[in-house]
This record gives structure tokens, C-alpha cells and sequence, in this order.
């Protein structure tokens, strides 16, 4: 394992989540939106998420920016970093699968919208959320960058913890009961953990 390889695979996982995601986000745009909590404050938080998962890391990746944050590259800590890419990825594809055309970027109910509670979304109910940490934890041990590395955890890290709460008040407005039962069966994103 060397420091480039450990920034291709970055870059592999910052394409294969897209490449995962496309056909879906085609899919979705297909099915119209009847409830919506987007706003400035989704639209910053998206920008903030962006620019902590995808655009500081891919620019370290790139051009060594910001070179004053380097810390020595240990092959061990980026082997963790694939093993957690990995897991990040498959996450992404599961929980892709499960949501379908309920899937949205933001906050969005859309026509016909179902509540998923299979499958991955069993006994956690933000899976997509545990693999965007899982990525933000790879990009971490991936990147011996102090801005670059940590930048996933920061910017991820603000949308989740200032969305979660929304997210959840949004679903508890449509479907009721349904979810308040389905939240106190699930944990956010560890199973029986938290
Ligand atoms: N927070 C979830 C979903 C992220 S995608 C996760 O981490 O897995 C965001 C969209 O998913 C929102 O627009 C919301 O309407 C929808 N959503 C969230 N939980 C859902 C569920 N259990 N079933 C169906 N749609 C859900």
C-alpha cells in the first residue's frame, strides 16, 4: 500500500457512490414530490456535506492542497481505510435497493410514498446515513491529511446531526403511528447500539 494507492481508492469510492446512485436518482426524478422540507438551510447543509465528502479530499487527491496538514503515511491505518470503503459501498448499493423511488437527496415525501422497514432499514433507520459515516471514517484513514481526512467527518457530521431531527418529524408528519412505532423498535444507525 503506498499514498497513491491510498488516494486512488478514495477516488474509487467518491466514483463508485455515484455510479451506485445515478440510476436512482434518474428513477426518482420520475416520481413527482407532494411534500417537501427543503429550503436555504438543506441546500447549505448539501454544500457543507459536499464539500467535507467530495470536494477537499478529491483536491488533496489531486494537486497534495492542502500540503501543510500532512502527517506521515502509515500503510496499516489505509487498509483499514479500503476494508471500511468497502463496507461504505455495499451499504450505499443495500440501502439504494431498499428505498427505491422513496429515495431523495434532500427531505422530500414523494407520490405514492411507501415507509420502508426491510431489509437494511430493520433495525436502523438510517442506514444511508451510517454508510456516508462509514465513508467519512474511510476518507479519514485513507487521506494522513488533517483538513483532507477530516474534512468527510466535519462536513457530514453538520448535515446529519442538523437534519436527523427534521427528517424524522418530517416522516412522523406523514406516516403517523407507523413510524412512531417503527422508531421504537430501531436505532439511528448502529443496530441496538445507537
Ligand atoms: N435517512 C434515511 C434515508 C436517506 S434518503 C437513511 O439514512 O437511510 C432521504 C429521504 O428518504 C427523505 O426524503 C425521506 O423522505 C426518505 N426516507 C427516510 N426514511 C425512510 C423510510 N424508512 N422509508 C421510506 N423513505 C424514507
Amino acid at each position: 500500500m503506498t499514498l497513491l494507492i491510498a488516494k486512488a481508492i478514495y477516488v474509487c469510492l467518491a466514483v463508485g457512490w455515484y455510479a451506485l446512485r445515478y440510476p436512482h436518482a434518474r428513477r426518482a426524478r420520475k416520481t413527482p414530490v407532494v411534500r417537501s422540507a427543503r429550503g436555504a438551510r438543506e441546500i447549505a447543509l448539501l454544500l457543507i456535506s459536499l464539500t467535507g465528502l467530495g470536494v477537499l479530499p478529491l483536491v488533496y487527491a489531486a494537486t497534495g492542497f492542502p500540503a501543510f496538514a500532512d502527517y506521515p503515511f502509515r500503510p496499516l491505518q489505509a487498509w483499514f481505510g479500503l476494508a471500511v470503503a468497502i463496507a461504505a459501498l455495499a451499504m450505499f448499493f443495500a440501502t439504494h435497493q431498499a428505498l427505491g423511488r422513496n429515495w431523495s437527496v434532500s427531505l422530500d415525501v414523494r407520490q405514492n410514498h411507501k415507509l420502508i422497514t426491510e431489509g437494511v432499514y430493520r433495525s436502523v433507520r438510517h442506514p444511508m446515513y451510517t454508510a456516508f459515516w462509514l465513508w467519512a471514517v474511510a476518507q479519514a484513514l485513507l487521506l494522513p491529511n488533517w483538513v483532507a481526512g477530516l474534512a468527510g467527518l466535519v462536513g457530514f457530521g453538520i448535515l446529519y446531526f442538523l437534519r436527523v431531527g427534521q427528517e424524522e418529524q418530517l416522516m412522523l408528519d406523514t406516516f403517523g403511528e407507523d413510524y412512531r412505532a417503527y422508531m421504537a423498535r430501531t436505532k439511528r444507525l448502529i443496530p441496538g447500539v445507537y
